[in-house]
């Protein structure tokens, strides 16, 4: 069983952009697209979608 935090918080690197949202996501996954590997640097990027 999944478990989701009943708020989430996060935002852009230089802190411009943030955000909260409620409840559980729609949808969640991990991908190792070369865009997400090149945006972040690592092998495979953590995504949810609200
Ligand atoms: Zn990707």
């Amino acid at each position: 069983m999944t478990t989701y935090p009943e708020q989430a918080n996060g935002g852009c690197m230089c802190g411009a952009v943030r955000y909260a949202v409620d409840g559980a996501p729609m949808s969640s996954i991990f991908c190792h697209c070369m865009s997400c590997r090149r945006h972040t640097g690592a092998p495979v990027v953590a995504l949810a979608g609200y």
